[in-house]
């Protein structure tokens, strides 16, 4: 197996459903740019066949295909980084295994990539998913705009293109929580987008829950941004003037005007308002802090279980 010029990379958890049909349609799409090219499957912990299927498609394709099959599930994100510090290719593209985009659109992004930008994102054209995910990825899309220098349309879609360059990038960082197209956007010097079209998922459900959703967000946002920290401790500077202020003048109030008891309920409520601050401020803390803890332990990303690849 020579060096491809495209490495194509697919993140696989529990798609047994679906991956005979992105077989049929994944290779004769790459088949049709006529350029070498390789796919790279990571399996991310599956437990269902998944694993079985990409060892059928080994056997039958061995020539463009490898599998990474990892011992335990990592999440997409870190599947993806697997498959990045394994793959060849000068450019590399992921693509979801639920063929919610279509593996047609890979020349689109290729030609990007051979045109000279290092980073290709994409938007969705009239995105297949449930009116929740679209609203909360619009607000989230918005949020990140604001609070982290990163310019992208669509942070969700995972059909993007890289050149050699942001990959190698990319695999000098030991970051343990990230969210790759964001990772890759910051490393890049000429960034570009183009429109894809967007499918219904063919088979299977989606692997990410409400909470899996709100957690990979805790990673975009604290990973690229210190603006949720600093946001408290301005709030928290601002708060703690206005209420010394108050202090001192409830204290005034007490040596001119004598005990007012009325007044207590007041300042319950107002001591409530400051613990519920605080106690977020010190949740939000805690993210950073958790984060730093992750990344200094300088654990495995990933285990890896075995490698399906033909010998040099
Ligand atoms: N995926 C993965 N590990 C996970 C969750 C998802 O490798 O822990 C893969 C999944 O198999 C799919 C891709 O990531 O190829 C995107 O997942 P999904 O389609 O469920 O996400 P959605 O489209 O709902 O955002
Ligand atoms: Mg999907």
């Amino acid at each position: 197996m020579s060096a491809p010029e495209i490495s194509v990379i697919v993140p696989v958890y529990n798609e047994e459903a679906g991956l005979p049909a992105l077989f049929d349609r994944l290779y004769p799409a790459l088949d049709a740019l006529q350029s070498p090219y390789e796919i790279v499957f990571i399996n991310d912990g599956s437990r269902d066949r998944s694993a079985a299927l990409l060892r059928e498609q080994f056997q039958r394709r061995p020539d463009v295909t490898r599998a990474i099959l990892l011992a335990a599930n990592a999440g997409q994100h870190m599947a993806i980084m697997a498959g990045f510090e394994h793959c060849r290719g000068n450019i590399v593209v992921t693509l979801d295994a639920d063929l919610q985009n279509p593996p047609e659109e890979i020349g689109k992004l290729v030609a990007k990539v051979r045109e000279g930008h290092d980073c290709v994102g994409s938007v969705r054209q009239n995105r297949q998913d449930t009116a929740f995910r679209r609203h909360a990825s619009k607000a989230m899309n918005g949020l990140r705009e604001k609070i982290t220098r990163i310019k992208m349309t669509d942070q969700g879609c995972m059909l993007r293109a890289y050149s050699r360059d942001i990959i190698d990038a990319i695999n000098s960082c030991q970051e343990v929580s990230t969210f790759i197209p964001a990772l890759a956007y910051s490393f890049a010097q000429h960034p570009t987008e183009v429109e894809v079209a967007h499918e219904e998922r063919h088979a299977g459900e989606s692997k990410y829950s409400l909470y899996t959703l709100i957690r990979l967000n805790f990673d975009l946002m604290t990973s690229f941004s210190l603006m949720p920290l600093q946001f408290f401790s301005m709030l928290g500077i601002i708060i703690s003037i206005f209420s010394a202020i108050f202090v001192g003048f409830l204290a005034v109030r007490r040596i001119v005007m004598g005990p007012e008891a009325e007044g207590l309920f007041t300042l319950f409520g107002i001591a409530f308002f400051l613990i519920g601050l605080t106690l977020f401020g010190v949740g939000l803390l805690g993210e950073y802090v958790g984060r730093i803890y992750q990344q200094v332990r300088h654990r495995p990303r990933y285990r890896i279980g075995a490698i399906l690849e033909r010998s040099e």
